[in-house]
């Protein structure tokens, strides 16, 4: 990668996208998102960024194609004609036509998932779907969607990734995050993938898997119905998280990092800070666990209790209770002042 490329973009204060956007926390009282000139939150009512309706769609490929490319899964990504070498998203969206049945003319209905996990069939991927809480099932247009897409804000941070995001980093702080994030591209990222307990993937040797594009049929072994078969696979297959069996016919999720003999249960791979599912199975593996971008990045890195943005210089203050803050974002939402210099405004600290 290099290294040079993106700090000679470097802008400081790039629009915060979403302008406008409504309040979905305190509905009324917010007109549309105003955002503050370095805090990711709205200086009408105070709340973060990801309370307002999330960005675009378009925005979350972008980003999301930034974070795949220069990883072993730039596969999922497309480059942009025209684009300058940037990549998208190839995210793996997933229509199903059902005809109902009733007396006269046969009618379909339509379900459309804005993110399916990607390569399989759709027997699969439905069998997956039906394993999520309707509530989290990303059907357009639901709240499943829209509790999606703030993941995507919330776990994957577009400043955690693009130092062009960041505001009034030095170049010696663009230069380490740009390190940072080639780091944990090769030692952390990962995204999971769905199969039927012991069809789970094979050790990645991308020089002949993606040349000869025989991936799909590498991964396939012989299915497993609960009795050992002749290459002595295991017949019993327990879930990382919960330890309960998994059932030989409800698709697992598999991580790449974790090795084969790990599995997790759709519902249990979840980030082990959090506790939230890991959007679009993205992942970063750290010590024997599953974590987010987010909790990944800041526990290798103190993040800004102010503007959210990840610490880059070793000269920062670190708050009363152990919040870490950038020296000039140590100071009252309000007014501005140092935090401790008894300004008269209401405590109405942002709480992440
Ligand atoms: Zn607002
Ligand atoms: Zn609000
Ligand atoms: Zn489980
Ligand atoms: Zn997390
Ligand atoms: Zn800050
Ligand atoms: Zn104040």
């Amino acid at each position: 990668m290099e290294l040079s490329a993106g700090v000679h973009k470097m802008s400081v204060g790039q629009p915060p996208a979403g302008r406008g956007a409504a309040c979905l926390i305190c509905k009324g009282i917010c007109s549309g998102f105003q955002p503050h000139s370095w805090r990711k939150a709205c200086t009408q009512c105070l709340c973060s960024q990801e309370d307002h309706a999330p960005t675009s769609d378009s925005e979350d490929d972008r980003k999301m194609g930034r974070l795949l490319a220069d990883s072993c899964y730039a596969h999922l990504t497309a480059k942009v004609k025209g684009g300058d070498g940037l990549r998208v998203y190839k995210r793996n969206r997933m229509i199903i036509t059902n005809p109902v049945v009733s007396r006269k003319d046969p009618t379909f209905n339509t379900i459309t998932y804005d993110w399916a996990p990607p390569g399989l069939t759709q027997k699969l991927a439905i069998l997956y779907m039906e394993l999520l809480p309707e509530e989290r099932r990303p059907v357009s247009g639901t709240e499943g969607a829209l509790y999606r897409r703030r993941q995507l804000m919330r776990q994957l941070p577009v400043y955690d990734q693009d130092p062009t995001q960041c505001h009034g980093l030095s170049d010696a702080e663009a230069q380490a995050m740009m390190l940072f994030v080639k780091s944990y591209k090769e030692e952390a990222l990962g995204v999971g993938e769905v199969a039927l307990p012991g069809e789970g993937v094979a050790p990645r040797d991308d020089s002949a898997k993606h040349k000869n594009g025989q991936g799909a049929l590498e991964q396939q072994g012989p299915p497993t119905n609960g009795t050992v078969g002749s290459d002595g696979k295991k017949s019993e297959y327990h879930c990382d998280r919960c330890g309960e069996l998994a059932a030989a016919e409800s698709p697992v999720v598999y991580a790449e990092r974790a090795g084969r003999d790990r599995l997790w249960h759709p519902t249990c791979f979840v980030c082990a800070e959090c506790g939230e599912a890991l959007v679009d199975l993205v992942y970063f593996w750290k010590n024997g666990t599953l974590l987010c971008g987010r909790h990944y990045c800041q526990s290798k890195r103190p993040r800004c209790f102010g503007c959210d943005e990840l610490i880059f210089s070793e000269d920062y203050k670190k708050g009363p209770d152990g919040q870490a803050w950038h020296k000039d974002h140590f100071c009252c939402w309000v007014c501005g002042q140092p935090i401790g210099a008894q300004c008269s405004c209401s405590q109405r600290f942002r709480s992440l």
